[in-house]
Protein backbone atom coordinates (compact mmCIF):
# COMPACT_ATOMS: atom_id res chain seq x y z
CA UNK A 1 0.00 0.00 0.00
CA UNK A 2 2.71 2.40 0.60
CA UNK A 3 6.14 2.70 0.27
CA UNK A 4 8.85 5.16 0.85
CA UNK A 5 12.22 4.50 -0.74
CA UNK A 6 15.29 6.90 0.71
CA UNK A 7 12.51 9.94 1.02
CA UNK A 8 13.65 12.84 1.62
CA UNK A 9 11.66 16.56 2.05
CA UNK A 10 13.51 19.88 2.04
CA UNK A 11 11.29 22.90 2.31
CA UNK A 12 12.17 26.19 0.48
CA UNK A 13 13.60 27.88 3.79
CA UNK A 14 16.10 24.48 3.94
CA UNK A 15 14.16 22.90 6.80
CA UNK A 16 14.48 19.48 6.27
CA UNK A 17 11.14 17.58 6.70
CA UNK A 18 12.64 14.00 6.48
CA UNK A 19 15.68 12.62 5.78
CA UNK A 20 15.81 9.25 3.78
CA UNK A 21 12.91 7.50 5.07
CA UNK A 22 12.39 3.71 3.67
CA UNK A 23 9.46 1.63 5.07
CA UNK A 24 6.73 -0.03 3.35
CA UNK A 25 3.10 -1.21 4.72
CA UNK A 26 0.94 -3.53 3.50
CA UNK A 27 -2.77 -3.44 2.67
CA UNK A 28 -4.39 -4.34 5.65
CA UNK A 29 -1.95 -3.29 8.16
CA UNK A 30 -2.55 -0.74 11.21
CA UNK A 31 0.80 1.26 12.30
CA UNK A 32 1.43 4.21 14.57
CA UNK A 33 4.17 7.25 13.82
CA UNK A 34 5.44 9.01 16.32
CA UNK A 35 7.75 11.56 17.43
CA UNK A 36 8.84 14.58 18.88
CA UNK A 37 7.32 18.02 17.69
CA UNK A 38 9.60 18.87 14.91
CA UNK A 39 10.03 15.00 13.89
CA UNK A 40 8.15 15.08 10.60
CA UNK A 41 5.02 13.56 11.39
CA UNK A 42 2.88 15.96 9.46
CA UNK A 43 5.28 15.87 6.36
CA UNK A 44 5.04 12.43 6.41
CA UNK A 45 1.26 12.33 6.18
CA UNK A 46 0.97 15.87 3.89
CA UNK A 47 3.29 13.38 1.43
CA UNK A 48 1.49 10.78 1.00
CA UNK A 49 -1.66 13.06 0.78
CA UNK A 50 -0.02 14.67 -2.20
CA UNK A 51 0.28 18.17 -0.09
CA UNK A 52 3.58 17.87 -0.89
CA UNK A 53 5.86 16.90 -3.10
CA UNK A 54 9.53 14.44 -2.15
CA UNK A 55 12.63 16.06 -2.92
CA UNK A 56 14.42 12.92 -3.21
CA UNK A 57 13.91 9.44 -3.38
CA UNK A 58 10.71 7.40 -3.94
CA UNK A 59 7.14 7.61 -2.85
CA UNK A 60 4.98 5.15 -3.74
CA UNK A 61 1.27 4.73 -2.66
CA UNK A 62 -0.79 1.89 -3.87
CA UNK A 63 2.10 1.18 -6.79
CA UNK A 64 1.40 5.39 -7.87
CA UNK A 65 4.65 7.13 -7.91
CA UNK A 66 3.58 10.47 -5.99
CA UNK A 67 6.77 12.29 -7.03
CA UNK A 68 5.89 11.23 -10.85
CA UNK A 69 2.03 12.02 -10.89
CA UNK A 70 0.42 15.34 -12.69
CA UNK A 71 -1.14 17.82 -10.48
CA UNK A 72 -4.92 16.54 -12.02
CA UNK A 73 -3.78 13.17 -11.10
CA UNK A 74 -3.56 13.90 -7.17
CA UNK A 75 -7.25 14.08 -6.59
CA UNK A 76 -7.51 10.49 -8.15
CA UNK A 77 -4.68 9.72 -5.26
CA UNK A 78 -6.66 11.74 -2.46
CA UNK A 79 -10.05 9.39 -2.93
CA UNK A 80 -8.02 6.64 -1.76
CA UNK A 81 -7.27 8.14 1.14
CA UNK A 82 -9.48 9.47 4.61
CA UNK A 83 -7.90 11.85 7.02
CA UNK A 84 -9.29 12.32 10.73
CA UNK A 85 -7.89 15.79 12.39
CA UNK A 86 -6.93 16.43 15.60
CA UNK A 87 -10.02 18.79 15.75
CA UNK A 88 -12.30 16.93 13.63
CA UNK A 89 -13.09 20.07 11.35
CA UNK A 90 -17.07 19.77 11.34
CA UNK A 91 -19.20 22.09 10.45
CA UNK A 92 -21.43 23.04 13.71
CA UNK A 93 -24.06 23.91 11.54
CA UNK A 94 -25.05 21.35 9.45
CA UNK A 95 -26.35 17.74 11.16
CA UNK A 96 -24.33 15.03 11.62
CA UNK A 97 -25.83 12.96 8.28
CA UNK A 98 -24.87 15.78 6.36
CA UNK A 99 -21.11 16.08 7.82
CA UNK A 100 -20.74 11.93 6.97
CA UNK A 101 -22.67 13.15 3.28
CA UNK A 102 -19.99 15.46 2.35
CA UNK A 103 -17.03 13.96 0.70
CA UNK A 104 -20.10 11.92 -1.31
CA UNK A 105 -21.71 14.90 -2.23
CA UNK A 106 -18.43 16.22 -4.13
CA UNK A 107 -18.08 13.00 -5.65
CA UNK A 108 -21.53 13.45 -7.19
CA UNK A 109 -23.10 10.58 -6.08
CA UNK A 110 -26.98 9.56 -6.42
CA UNK A 111 -29.06 10.46 -3.38
CA UNK A 112 -29.81 7.47 -2.50
CA UNK A 113 -26.80 6.08 -2.92
CA UNK A 114 -25.31 8.64 -0.14
CA UNK A 115 -28.10 7.66 2.03
CA UNK A 116 -27.51 4.12 2.35
CA UNK A 117 -23.30 4.78 2.51
CA UNK A 118 -23.89 7.85 5.60
CA UNK A 119 -25.85 5.15 7.46
CA UNK A 120 -23.49 2.23 6.68
CA UNK A 121 -20.73 4.39 7.89
CA UNK A 122 -22.46 5.92 11.19
CA UNK A 123 -23.39 2.57 11.88
CA UNK A 124 -19.38 1.20 11.97
CA UNK A 125 -18.78 3.86 14.26
CA UNK A 126 -22.17 3.45 16.73
CA UNK A 127 -23.61 6.41 15.92
CA UNK A 128 -26.59 4.82 13.80
CA UNK A 129 -29.59 6.86 14.92
CA UNK A 130 -27.75 9.60 15.86
CA UNK A 131 -27.62 11.45 11.80
CA UNK A 132 -30.33 14.16 12.47
CA UNK A 133 -28.62 16.26 15.23
CA UNK A 134 -26.36 18.63 15.48
CA UNK A 135 -22.66 18.00 16.06
CA UNK A 136 -23.26 20.52 19.39
CA UNK A 137 -25.66 17.84 20.85
CA UNK A 138 -22.80 15.11 20.64
CA UNK A 139 -19.88 14.31 23.36
CA UNK A 140 -16.44 14.97 22.31
CA UNK A 141 -15.91 11.30 21.58
CA UNK A 142 -18.67 11.20 19.49
CA UNK A 143 -18.04 14.22 17.53
CA UNK A 144 -14.13 12.51 16.77
CA UNK A 145 -16.65 9.71 15.52
CA UNK A 146 -18.27 11.39 13.14
CA UNK A 147 -15.04 12.71 11.81
CA UNK A 148 -13.97 9.18 11.27
CA UNK A 149 -17.52 8.48 9.52
CA UNK A 150 -16.64 11.08 7.27
CA UNK A 151 -13.12 10.06 6.94
CA UNK A 152 -14.07 6.55 5.73
CA UNK A 153 -17.49 6.96 4.20
CA UNK A 154 -15.79 7.08 0.48
CA UNK A 155 -14.67 3.90 1.58
CA UNK A 156 -10.98 4.61 0.89
CA UNK A 157 -8.64 2.10 1.27
CA UNK A 158 -5.92 3.70 3.49
CA UNK A 159 -6.72 6.29 6.49
CA UNK A 160 -4.71 8.59 7.87
CA UNK A 161 -4.95 10.69 11.46
CA UNK A 162 -3.11 13.22 12.72
CA UNK A 163 -3.13 13.29 16.57
CA UNK A 164 -7.09 11.69 16.25
CA UNK A 165 -7.25 11.81 20.18
CA UNK A 166 -5.16 14.45 21.15
CA UNK A 167 -8.27 16.85 22.59
CA UNK A 168 -9.74 13.19 24.52
CA UNK A 169 -9.34 11.92 28.20
CA UNK A 170 -7.65 8.29 28.18
CA UNK A 171 -10.82 6.58 28.35
CA UNK A 172 -12.17 8.09 25.12
CA UNK A 173 -8.86 8.10 23.36
CA UNK A 174 -8.79 4.26 23.90
CA UNK A 175 -12.83 3.93 22.85
CA UNK A 176 -11.65 6.14 19.59
CA UNK A 177 -8.44 3.80 19.02
CA UNK A 178 -10.89 0.70 18.86
CA UNK A 179 -12.93 2.23 15.99
CA UNK A 180 -10.08 2.69 14.25
CA UNK A 181 -9.20 -1.38 15.32
CA UNK A 182 -12.56 -1.81 13.81
CA UNK A 183 -12.25 -0.23 10.31
CA UNK A 184 -9.13 -2.10 9.76
CA UNK A 185 -10.06 -5.59 10.28
CA UNK A 186 -12.86 -4.87 7.60
CA UNK A 187 -9.68 -3.81 5.36
CA UNK A 188 -8.60 -0.61 5.78
CA UNK A 189 -5.19 0.42 6.21
CA UNK A 190 -4.87 2.58 8.86
CA UNK A 191 -1.83 5.22 9.64
CA UNK A 192 -1.81 7.04 13.17
CA UNK A 193 0.17 9.91 13.89
CA UNK A 194 0.40 10.10 17.71
CA UNK A 195 2.38 11.53 20.76
CA UNK A 196 0.00 9.15 22.89
CA UNK A 197 2.71 6.85 24.24
CA UNK A 198 1.14 4.68 26.58
CA UNK A 199 -1.60 4.48 24.89
CA UNK A 200 0.33 2.94 21.53
CA UNK A 201 2.21 1.24 23.62
CA UNK A 202 -1.30 -0.80 25.06
CA UNK A 203 -2.18 -1.56 21.41
CA UNK A 204 0.58 -3.35 20.04
CA UNK A 205 0.33 -2.30 16.79
CA UNK A 206 3.80 -1.60 14.57
CA UNK A 207 5.48 2.15 15.19
CA UNK A 208 7.37 4.02 13.38
CA UNK A 209 9.74 6.37 15.04
CA UNK A 210 10.94 9.36 13.64
CA UNK A 211 13.03 11.53 15.35
CA UNK A 212 14.69 15.06 13.50
CA UNK A 213 13.42 13.61 10.15
CA UNK A 214 15.02 10.06 10.19
CA UNK A 215 13.05 6.99 11.22
CA UNK A 216 15.18 5.29 14.38
CA UNK A 217 12.60 2.79 15.18
CA UNK A 218 10.36 0.55 13.39
CA UNK A 219 8.50 -2.43 15.35
CA UNK A 220 6.20 -2.88 18.38
CA UNK A 221 6.73 -0.73 21.05
CA UNK A 222 8.20 -2.00 24.11
P1 LIG B 1 2.85 19.66 15.28
O1 LIG B 1 4.05 19.71 16.17
O2 LIG B 1 1.55 19.61 16.01
O3 LIG B 1 2.96 18.63 14.19
P2 LIG B 1 3.96 21.94 13.96
O4 LIG B 1 4.08 23.10 14.86
O5 LIG B 1 5.16 21.12 13.62
O6 LIG B 1 2.77 21.04 14.52
O7 LIG B 1 3.34 22.40 12.58
C1 LIG B 1 2.07 23.00 12.47
C2 LIG B 1 1.91 23.48 11.03
O8 LIG B 1 2.86 24.48 10.72
C3 LIG B 1 2.10 22.37 10.01
O9 LIG B 1 1.16 22.51 8.99
C4 LIG B 1 3.50 22.60 9.47
O10 LIG B 1 3.62 22.24 8.12
C5 LIG B 1 3.66 24.10 9.60
N1 LIG B 1 5.07 24.41 9.90
C6 LIG B 1 5.86 23.83 10.82
N2 LIG B 1 7.09 24.34 10.81
C7 LIG B 1 7.07 25.30 9.84
C8 LIG B 1 8.05 26.20 9.34
N3 LIG B 1 9.29 26.23 9.81
N4 LIG B 1 7.68 27.05 8.35
C9 LIG B 1 6.44 27.00 7.88
N5 LIG B 1 5.47 26.17 8.30
C10 LIG B 1 5.79 25.34 9.27
P1 LIG C 1 5.86 17.04 13.29
O1 LIG C 1 4.56 16.86 12.60
O2 LIG C 1 6.44 15.73 13.75
O3 LIG C 1 5.81 18.05 14.38
P2 LIG C 1 6.72 18.40 10.90
O4 LIG C 1 6.63 17.47 9.75
O5 LIG C 1 5.66 19.44 11.06
O6 LIG C 1 6.93 17.56 12.24
O7 LIG C 1 8.11 19.17 10.83
C1 LIG C 1 9.37 18.55 10.50
C2 LIG C 1 10.36 19.66 10.18
O8 LIG C 1 9.99 20.29 8.97
C3 LIG C 1 10.45 20.76 11.21
O9 LIG C 1 11.78 21.21 11.24
C4 LIG C 1 9.52 21.83 10.66
O10 LIG C 1 9.89 23.11 11.10
C5 LIG C 1 9.74 21.67 9.17
N1 LIG C 1 8.53 22.07 8.42
C6 LIG C 1 7.33 21.48 8.48
N2 LIG C 1 6.47 22.08 7.64
C7 LIG C 1 7.16 23.07 7.06
C8 LIG C 1 6.83 24.05 6.08
N3 LIG C 1 5.61 24.12 5.56
N4 LIG C 1 7.79 24.92 5.70
C9 LIG C 1 9.02 24.84 6.23
N5 LIG C 1 9.41 23.94 7.14
C10 LIG C 1 8.49 23.07 7.55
Amino acid sequence: MIRFEQVGKRYANGHVGLHELSFRARRGEFLFVTGHSGAGKSTLLRLLLALERPTSGKLLLAGQDLGEISNAQIPFVRRQIGVVFQNHHLLFDRSVFANVALPLQILGLPRAEIERRVSEALERVSLKDMGELLPADLSSGQQQRVGIARAVVHQPALLLADEPTGNLDPRLAAEIMGVFEDINRLGTTVLIASHDLALIARMRHRLLTLQRGRLIGDGEPD
